[in-house]
């Protein structure tokens, strides 16, 4: 895994540094008289490539130069002495960024989104020429508006090749009424969304060390659990702090509408970004946990140090799970992300961690 350093400024100035884990693999093709290197992102990237990739064509000039140091970064630490001409960016088959790489001075420019996308069938209607949506709702029984709420479509334009859902998934009902009690067990992944209405009540932050009080808030029983693992740790010298919990559903979905134009579609912007309803942190219940010796990143060699160890130790005796465990990947549709802790009450925490499961195991859902 390869990281890409991302700083930003908390309120009192103080600079964190988040480390995200975006790209899987790289590949070294011969041109005329260099190499053209491509840098591979797969399905099950850290929830935070997303911003990422919407750095790639962003305005903001720092963010650009930060992502064209970590490409130099790179290609210093694994490329060195090869001539480097271009660097193309890949989510799967899609290409979503070139980038000319000269020796002095390397620039960016953005490409069209590639319209040609070969993904694993995430859909389950591919669409051939001459279709229309309307005669594919006919075929699969649904209705026009129906596909385009389902696959975040804004226009009826669409094209051969196309991955379509035509079905709704299990619990993936965006017309259900708002919930307003929280349920700590609620399950939200890929196949398991929130509606848009869901807001959790009484949102607080709990009172810990955090990069920012408005951005670690949670629901007042998971603010209270998490007060108390952070007393604890602080009694046994574990230097712990929050950095990132609620986050709404309405930030999420303005993320992933960019992405899909942005990318050409949104079974490619979901490759590395979560659609709205499907991101754990507008439960109230999740919080991303770092800290001052791994320099506040979200970085998976936060589960060798003391800190990272003994989160994962202490968590579920005070209702917390460590949600994307190493090796389930392929269950939770996340990598390993030792920083990010799940609220899911007492007992649950124990049983999960005793039996060394998912949460979908033991939900029996997934
Ligand atoms: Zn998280």
């Amino acid at each position: 895994m390869y990281s890409f350093k991302h700083s930003v400024y908390s309120r009192n100035n103080r600079k964190l540094v988040y480390q995200m884990e975006i790209f899987s693999r790289h590949e070294l093709i011969r041109t005329n008289d260099g190499y053209t290197l491509v840098l591979y992102a797969d399905k099950q990237t850290s929830e935070f490539a997303e911003d990422f990739f919407s750095m790639l064509d962003s305005k903001r000039k720092e963010l650009q130069k930060d992502s064209l140091n970590y490409i130099k970064n790179y290609i210093n630490e694994n490329c060195r002495g090869i001539k480097i001409d271009t660097v193309n960016i890949m989510l799967g088959s899609l290409l979503v960024a070139s980038i000319a790489y000269g020796p002095v001075n390397a620039y960016t420019s953005s490409v069209p989104p590639a319209r040609k996308v070969h993904l694993k069938p995430n859909a389950t209607y591919t669409v051939k020429s001459g279709d229309t949506l309307y005669r594919i709702a006919g075929k699969a029984g649904t209705t026009v508006d129906q596909l385009k709420l389902l696959n975040n479509l804004i226009s009826d334009t669409i094209y051969p090749g196309q991955k379509l859902r035509t079905k709704e998934q299990k619990g993936n009902n965006t017309s259900r009424p708002p919930v307003t009690t929280t349920n700590n067990l609620v399950l939200v992944n890929k196949t398991h969304s929130l509606p848009a209405g869901y807001t959790p009540k009484n949102l607080t932050a709990p009172n810990v060390p955090s990069s920012n009080k408005s951005k670690t808030r949670m629901t007042p029983e998971a603010a209270e659990a998490l007060e108390a693992l952070f007393a604890k740790a602080g009694q046994e010298g574990i230097k712990l702090t929050a950095i990132s919990g609620y986050r709404s559903y309405e930030r999420q979905s303005a993320i992933f509408t960019s992405n899909t134009s942005k990318y050409g579609s949104a079974v490619a912007a979901n490759q590395f970004s979560a659609r709205p309803g499907q991101s754990e942190h507008q439960t109230g219940l999740a919080m991303d946990i770092s800290s001052p010796s791994v320099n506040y990143t979200l970085t998976q060699s936060y589960a060798q140090t003391r800190e990272g160890k003994w989160l994962k130790e202490n968590a579920p005796g005070y209702g917390f799970i460590v949600r994307y465990p190493k090796g389930r990947e392929n269950i939770t549709g996340y990598q390993f992300e030792p920083w990010h802790i799940r609220y899911v009450g007492k007992s649950a925490a124990l049983e999960i961690a005793s039996r060394n499961i998912t949460l979908e195991e033991f939900l029996g859902k997934t």
